[in-house]
Order: structure tokens, then C-alpha cells, then sequence
């Protein structure tokens, strides 16, 4: 073999990225591989990390944890690549019904532990009328393939990447007593670790891992004078890019899986967003791609049980900005000091 390292990673999407960065600052040395595709989970996701969400204002397991890691982990990487992708974001929760309203009531003394908000925040005048108010909570959002594009330049610079790299697990990875080869690119390591995110076909290893993939639609919008710059969230969202452009989603289909864009899609969107805001709009762009998400709604974590030679970091579903660095974090600490996964996490739930 020209090339020995401790890790290949295969992606590099938030999951593989993420995990990268960690392993590097452990002192592993890698070698990242992934197709180059323009369209994928990571490329198009909006990053949002929203404490509080859905119909039951669930807040985030774990969000303390989650948010302190990943706020200190976005702002390290900022600041050796010289860039800037990651945000705190003010994020406004309008009220869909007064049971919403209510339920907020019951729940806010637990939500006062762990996420800044404020009760009742001034409204965008723009909102259409018969608003039921809401609350404002503080939240984040990584702007995606900024992260992703200055992380790759490390990458490069270092000869830890290598693009447009299609491995085929079945013909092109090989084990032997100590090794794991990747002969077509003359390269040996320790351990290999899949951050694919959805594939269709996924290494044979790994057939009892349980994917509930979720197709996902996202629209660019130019709105006409809005001016708002917190992060509106109603049953949707609406986050602000650039002047008067905004980025707003996202549907949720567990059927079709592909990266097309729909009318069906467009349409959803479209119909929310006139019904939230009285200024005129005009749709950009349209984006779709499947988000990673497992059969429990649990990310998968860890190596293989019958193998420490290869792992997998994979089901971020529609959380991965927020979780991938802890997660990323668990998995290096794993591999170099045998530290437990939390079983609900942990690729070990699969093979029991
Ligand atoms: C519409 C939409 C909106 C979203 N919004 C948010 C949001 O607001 N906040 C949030 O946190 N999350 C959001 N998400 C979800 C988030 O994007 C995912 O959690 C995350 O992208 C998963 O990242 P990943 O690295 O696991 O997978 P991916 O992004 O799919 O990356 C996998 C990488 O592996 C490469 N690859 C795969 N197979 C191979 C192979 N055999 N050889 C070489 N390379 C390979 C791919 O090319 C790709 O680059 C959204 C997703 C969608 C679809």
C-alpha cells in the first residue's frame, strides 16, 4: 500500500465532515472520500438547531448538551479555516391554535432550564392578521455547504480528501487480520467509517440498520420589503439568507425518494408562505434531496459489533447541524479510549 492511515471516511456530508474535524484534533490521521455531488442531505439542509419543535413544543433531547458542543465546536472551525458559516439566531414560534398557546403555558417552566426565550416578542408587521402570538427562543443556524466547502479546503490542504471517489463496499473495500485496503486507491487503515447518509444500497454489514428516509423539498425566495431576520417557525419555517431572500420549508415525504423536484412541493410551500405574509413573493430555486433518518428516529452511532474495523455515523434525519458534533465527538472517544454509546444511539441496537 502507498498510504497508511488510521480512518477512511466514506462522505463527507455534515456526518463525515464533523467527524473528520474530531478525529484530526484527536491526533488520527484520515482520508475522507466522497462522490463530489452538488444535491445532497447536507447541501441543501437550511441548518437550522431549533430548541423547541413540532405540534407538542417537544424541546430538543439533550439540547444543552447538544447546543453548548456544537456552538464551541462551529466557532473553533470558523476560526482555523478563516471563514464564517455559523449564526445565533433569534427564532420566532407563532402560534397555530390557542391549544398550542396553552400547551406553551404548561411547559414553560421546564423549557426555562435550557433555552432562552421570551413570552409574547413583537410580531413582523408584515404577518397576515389573526396572528395568536407566540414566543422567540434562541437557536442557530449553520450555513451548510460553507461549512462544508471550507472544511474540504482543510482537507485538501492537508491530503486528507479525495473527490469523485464512488467506493463500491462489496469490490472495492478488503479485510484482512489487522487491516481494512482499499486497493484501486492503494490505501490501508485501521478502521473505515460510513457517513453515506441514504444510500439505496449500503454494505451487507449493515442490513440490519433500519433507514425511514424522508424525502425533503426546500424553496429560495425573494420577498418583497419583509425585513425580518428572526427565523419564523408555524408548522414551517421561513429563515432569512440574504436581503429579502429567504429559504423556506420543508415538506416531508417518505415515499418518493429521490433528488426531483415537485409542483405537489412547491405548491405546499408556496400556499403556507401566502398564507403567513401579506408581501408579494417570487420562488428562485427549488431543491430536494432525502434527509437520513433510521426506522426509531435515532441517529446511528458507533462500530460494529463483531468488528471494530468498521463503523458508522448515520440517521442525523433533520438534526444534523445540531448533533453531529457531539456525536462525531462519542465516536472518536470510542474508537480511542473504548468509551460508551448511550444504547439508544449506538449501531449495537441493530445486532441484539
Ligand atoms: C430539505 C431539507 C432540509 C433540511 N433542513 C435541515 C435543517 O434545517 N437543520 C438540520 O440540522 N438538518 C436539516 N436537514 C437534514 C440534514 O441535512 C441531515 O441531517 C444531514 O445532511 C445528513 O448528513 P450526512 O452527512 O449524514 O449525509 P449527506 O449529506 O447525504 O452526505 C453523505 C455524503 O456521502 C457521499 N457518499 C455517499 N455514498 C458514497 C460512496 N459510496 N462513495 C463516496 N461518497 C459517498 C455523498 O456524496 C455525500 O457527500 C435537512 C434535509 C433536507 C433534505
Amino acid at each position: 500500500m502507498s498510504r497508511v492511515v488510521d480512518v477512511i471516511l466514506i462522505g463527507q456530508g455534515i456526518a463525515g465532515t464533523t467527524l473528520a474535524w474530531r478525529m484530526l484534533d484527536a491526533g488520527l490521521s484520515i482520508l475522507i472520500l466522497d462522490r463530489g455531488e452538488n444535491v445532497t442531505s447536507s447541501r441543501i439542509a437550511a441548518g437550522l438547531m431549533t430548541p423547541i419543535t413540532g405540534k407538542r413544543l417537544a424541546l430538543t433531547q439533550d439540547w444543552k448538551k447538544y447546543w453548548t458542543e456544537a456552538v464551541e465546536f462551529y466557532r473553533s472551525v470558523e476560526n482555523r479555516t478563516k471563514t464564517s458559516f455559523f449564526d445565533e439566531k433569534q427564532m420566532l414560534r407563532l402560534f397555530q391554535s390557542e391549544t398550542e398557546r396553552e400547551l406553551f403555558e404548561t411547559k414553560e417552566n421546564q423549557f426555562a432550564k435550557d433555552v432562552r426565550f421570551t413570552k409574547s416578542p413583537e410580531l413582523p408587521n408584515s404577518l397576515r392578521s389573526g396572528e395568536l402570538g407566540g414566543f422567540e427562543m434562541t437557536g442557530g443556524q449553520l450555513r451548510v455547504s460553507q461549512y462544508l466547502d471550507a472544511s474540504r479546503k482543510h482537507f485538501q490542504s492537508i491530503d486528507a480528501y479525495e473527490e469523485e471517489v464512488q467506493l463500491e463496499f462489496a469490490t472495492d473495500v478488503q479485510f484482512d487480520a489487522s487491516e481494512v485496503i482499499v486497493p484501486k486507491l492503494m490505501v490501508a487503515a485501521k478502521h473505515i467509517i460510513f457517513c453515506q447518509g441514504f444510500q439505496t444500497a449500503i454494505p451487507k454489514q449493515f442490513e440490519k440498520v433500519k433507514f425511514n428516509p424522508s424525502k425533503g423539498e426546500i424553496l429560495t425566495v425573494a420577498i418583497k420589503d419583509f425585513l425580518e431576520e428572526r427565523i419564523l417557525h408555524k408548522g414551517f419555517w421561513v429563515a432569512h439568507q440574504n436581503v429579502n431572500e429567504y429559504r423556506v420549508g420543508a415538506t416531508y415525504d417518505w415515499n418518493e425518494l429521490s433528488t426531483n423536484i415537485t409542483e405537489k412541493s412547491r405548491n405546499w410551500i408556496t400556499k403556507r408562505l401566502e398564507e403567513l405574509v401579506i408581501n408579494p413573493f417570487e420562488v428562485l430555486s427549488q431543491q430536494a434531496a432525502v434527509r437520513p433518518t433510521m426506522s426509531d428516529f435515532q441517529p446511528v452511532v458507533g462500530m460494529h459489533p463483531k468488528t471494530n474495523k468498521i463503523g458508522m455515523l448515520n440517521g442525523l434525519g433533520s438534526k444534523g447541524s445540531l448533533t453531529a458534533p457531539r456525536l462525531a465527538s462519542m465516536l472518536t472517544q470510542n474508537i480511542l479510549l473504548g468509551t460508551s454509546i448511550p444504547k439508544e444511539i449506538s449501531l449495537s441496537r441493530w445486532f441484539n
